[in-house]
């Protein structure tokens, strides 16, 4: 895209211009530009490159850049382009983008902007040193001059500084950006039950605790009910560990498809899974339970040549007072479970203290 850093960065008719006003650069520079290439640049270009990669090689921190002839030869070619181009057209979008792409190219070699900034005073002061006799004789023009090339390599070190900083701000959102998804990537592996994709048992005790609390805060009722197959050891015994693995796979899919979105179902332990019906009374979650356990006590699991009858045995409790913790709530629903369990299975029991209340 023509221009392209010039739209980004805001550098239209009216940017270039206060850019401009803000450094007093001014029409009639144009023709002290003219003067400067004719008198000064061009008929020491050759020298002028060498007497600034002599100072450039002669610092240590610049050789830390300068590490190749290759590179030192495609520079020198590079600063000879850039010279013959000084301040020429500096009222132009062209111009500003090229400038604007100077601080983007060091940001990719990674040269910092102080090394840029003393190298660019360097190469002033060796250009203001080379002005002719014809010159220096004229102490208005002398001066006019030396402003200019001071007002022109400001310029064009304020463009490349800003892409620089720009690029560099870019390259760290990103790392953030990637971090940030490292980050989530990795909770989410620390959350989940790799089996069913479920919250595992972590996770799942650690959102009982906020639902607990906010329950407890919004004086809003809260269920919770452990769900346990029946006589799973035998599916595994009968069909091998595949196939258990796709039968829990298939209840936990059935739990969470059977309660709302903002009820929450996790896994607890091996054949073992953990639901918290949020705003929910004892009724509605009995309800519920019941209706999820003739689900999958009617519905066979199909897994390729296996099928397979499971049923649940499923323990509720309701949080009661403000002394209930996630510990006391857990230990009620798991009594509820046993009791189900020793009721015969395939059945559905509230704890006691919430049959008494019933
Ligand atoms: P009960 O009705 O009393 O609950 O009997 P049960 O057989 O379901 O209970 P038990 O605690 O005796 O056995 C649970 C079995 O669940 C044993 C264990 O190998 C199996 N299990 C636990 N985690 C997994 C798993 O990730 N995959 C498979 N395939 N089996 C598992
Ligand atoms: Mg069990
Ligand atoms: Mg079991």
């Amino acid at each position: 895209m023509r221009n392209r850093y010039c739209k980004e960065f805001g550098f239209n008719s009216t940017g270039i211009k206060a850019r401009l006003e803000l450094l007093g650069l001014s029409e009639t520079d144009l023709e002290l530009c003219d003067t400067l290439h004719k008198q000064v640049i061009i008929p020491n270009i050759d020298k002028i490159i060498d007497t600034f990669y002599a100072y450039m090689l002669s610092q240590p921190d610049m050789l830390l850049y300068l590490d190749s002839q290759k590179l030192i030869d495609r520079l020198k070619e590079t600063q000879t382009r850039y010279l013959l181009s000084l301040g020429k057209h500096f009222n132009t979008a062209d111009y500003f983008e090229k400038r604007l792409r100077v601080g983007l190219a060091h940001a990719n070699v990674r040269i910092p902007p102080y090394l840029y900034i003393c190298a660019y005073h360097n190469l002033r002061q060796l250009i203001c040193a080379l002005f002719p006799e014809s010159i220096n004789k004229n102490v208005e023009l002398q001066q006019k001059l030396y402003f200019f090339v001071n007002k022109i390599t400001a310029l064009d070190m304020s463009l490349a500084i800003e892409t620089y900083h720009h690029s560099q701000v870019n390259k760290l959102k990103n790392s953030l950006e990637t971090l940030k998804q490292e980050e989530d990537h990795l909770r989410h592996l620390a959350e989940t039950d790799l089996l069913t994709g479920l919250p595992n048992h972590a996770h799942v005790v650690a959102m009982l605790e906020g639902s607990v609390l906010n329950a407890q805060r919004d004086k809003e009722p809260l269920c919770v009910m452990m769900a346990d197959i029946d006589f799973f050891k035998k599916v595994n015994d009968t069909h091998g560990h595949l196939t258990g693995d796709g039968v829990l796979r298939e209840v936990a899919n059935r739990l969470r498809m059977a309660v709302r979105d903002l009820d929450i179902v996790g896994r607890y332990g091996g054949e073992e899974f953990l639901v918290i019906f949020t705003d929910t009374g004892i009724e509605k979650a009995y309800e519920v339970a019941e209706r999820i356990r003739k689900r999958i006590a009617d519905s066979p699991i199909n897994l390729q040549e296996n099928t397979i009858n499971i049923t649940i045995s499923l323990g509720l409790c309701s949080l009661h007072d403000d002394d209930d913790d996630i510990n006391s709530v857990i230990e009620r629903a798991d009594q509820a479970m046993y009791l189900a369990k020793n009721g015969g299975r395939n059945c559905s029991k509230v704890c006691i203290q919430d049959a008494a209340r019933r």
